[in-house]
């Protein structure tokens, strides 16, 4: 035991498949991501080979520890955190799956969700599964597949296995293949019930879904088995599961209700503890499994950002107002304020809150003085007001606002858009040492899951905060650039609904 001093976290993303090899306090010792080939076989549609997912998480697994040097014995434990939703289906005489993964992006089952919600299933949707019913949950992915394959039969059979990519990973790393999913990934099938924690007969008989092709739920952390020795030539143990934002939230040790991460990637995503209650949302937001550990479920409220850091990409490979997107910090500071010039992004509709998929994109309040810096500084406070009306969507569904924020992803970087997002919150923001949220959240709860820790505070005993980013802004300085956001707001949702009845004219 004395010898196994490190974790590691595989995280299968969207676009590549990392390892990353911690300490047992949660410091970084290497990490190594393998990108793998997206296909796009037709317009809005998003799919991924699983031979690809799973060779390049293998190839992270063994660089980080070809870089390093550390043997494979000195591993104590494995955990897995993922992109979700994602689904595959799978023989499970030979393991191989029968269609590409469909990503959680694809909009193929668009049109199957409409029906769903003209046949009046919504609001059983919701109330039991958190979710609002959308062509990214994995239930429809199934229908789609067994559909287009002609495999009802053979599911009905317990011929085939469906599973999100942890599933499909344990299956095939593990020894044994285990059947197995963490509540986490469950809890965004569409098929799961959040309350009761277990696959709910309604709705798997209103997808037509057969329980056999699904995989036991088990706990966020807990021992699952070992991995298979031909990989490393040792069974370490892998003792958990958790999806991507879901690990992220534990990784910032978000363990107390009422406690928020948000995520500055490509979008936003932001998650708040809610206890063990389960409680839905009155403002658009989802309810979602944050963890399960021993058998008991903790919950949480997540929304989400389209176009967050997307927008800084857009400054630079559409306008070409910067070079990389760290520039865009020195030239929204260069001026003073924004001169009432807002960009409200909604460059593929508007989210949480306001849930119009019409919306386009807009940039107001132009004057014969508005230039690039104006332009820039835009888009990066844009970022900061549409995560500022998630959090206050969240605080009102939860009834009191958190204490402070938590913060990481790429654009998190960006001194300028952290210390405004705290003036414009009103709410300190604090931005931990390790940035890898996902990843550390997946070795940590690994670690317990092997009981290498006993308690959550014990977990996180490495954890702290590097920096952080205080309100500084009068308040009457907030409430105007608020109202000024709201109108901008306003202002693209006028645009979309004159379009919409345009389009009912014609
Ligand atoms: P993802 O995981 O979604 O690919 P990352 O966490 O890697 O995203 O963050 C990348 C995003 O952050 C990009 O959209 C990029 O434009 C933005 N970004 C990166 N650095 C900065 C910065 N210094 N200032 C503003 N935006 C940034």
């Amino acid at each position: 035991m004395m010898n196994q001093r490190y974790l590691v976290a595989l995280d299968q993303g969207t676009t590549s498949s990392r390892a990353v090899l911690f300490t047992m306090e949660g410091q970084i010792i290497a990490s190594s991501a393998y990108e793998f080939k997206q296909y796009y076989p037709q317009p809005g549609w998003v799919e991924h080979d699983p031979a690809d997912i799973l060779s390049t998480q293998i190839e992270a697994l063994r660089s980080v520890l070809r870089q390093t040097g550390i043997s494979p014995a000195e591993i104590a434990a494995i955990g897995i955190t993922n992109q979700r939703e994602t689904t595959i289906l799978w023989d499970r005489q030979t393991g191989q799956p029968v269609y590409h993964a469909i990503v959680w992006q694809c909009r193929r089952t668009a049109p199957m969700v409409e029906q769903i919600e003209k046949d009046g299933a919504s609001g059983l949707i919701r109330e039991k599964t958190g979710l609002k019913p959308d062509a990214y949950f994995s239930a429809t992915k199934i229908r789609w597949i067994l559909d287009e394959c002609g495999l009802q039969e053979k599911a009905e059979n317990g011929d085939l296995c469906f599973g999100t990519v942890d599933s499909y990973l344990c299956w095939h790393l593990i020894q044994g293949h285990p059947h197995v999913t963490d509540a986490t990934n469950a809890s965004r099938t569409m098929l799961f019930n959040i309350r009761t924690q277990e696959w709910d007969d309604e709705l798997l008989k209103l997808f037509r879904i057969p329980r056999a092709l699904l995989p036991q739920v088990i706990d966020s952390a807990q021992y699952i088995g070992n991995l298979n020795p031909d990989i490393l030539g040792t069974p370490i143990p892998v003792t958990a599961i958790a999806g991507d934002q879901h690990a992220a939230l534990f990784g910032q040790a978000c363990f107390e209700k009422g406690m928020v991460k948000n995520t500055y990637g490509t979008g936003c995503f932001m998650l708040m503890n809610i206890g063990n209650e389960c409680q839905l949302s009155q403002h658009g937001l989802i309810t979602t499994t944050a963890w399960r550990l021993n058998g008991v479920p903790t919950y949480a409220l997540e929304g989400s950002v389209f176009i967050g850091g997307a927008a800084i990409q857009w400054l630079r490979d559409e306008m070409k107002l910067v070079q990389k997107a760290a520039d865009s910090e020195g030239i929204a500071k260069d001026i003073d304020g924004n001169s009432g010039v807002y960009l409200v992004p909604a460059f593929t509709g508007l989210g949480a809150p306001y849930w119009d998929m019409y919306a386009r994109g807009i940039l107001v309040g132009l004057t014969r003085g508005t230039g690039a810096h104006h332009t820039v500084r835009a888009a990066l406070e844009s970022i900061a007001y549409q995560s500022a009306d998630l959090l206050t969507a969240m605080a009102s569904d939860y009834g009191s606002a958190p204490s402070a924020l938590r913060v990481d992803g790429g654009a998190s970087a960006n001194r300028f858009l952290m210390q405004f997002q705290a003036d414009i919150m009103n709410l300190q923001v604090q931005r931990p040492a390790v940035l890898e949220t996902t990843a550390l959240g997946a070795a940590l709860l690994a670690g317990l899951g092997a009981r290498l820790f006993s308690t959550l505070q014990e977990t996180a005993a490495g954890w702290h905060i590097q920096d952080t980013f205080s309100p500084v802004m009068p308040e009457k300085e907030r409430a105007r650039l608020l109202r000024g956001w709201n109108r901008a707001i306003r202002t693209a949702e006028f645009w979309s609904s004159l379009a919409k009845e345009e389009e009912q004219e014609i």
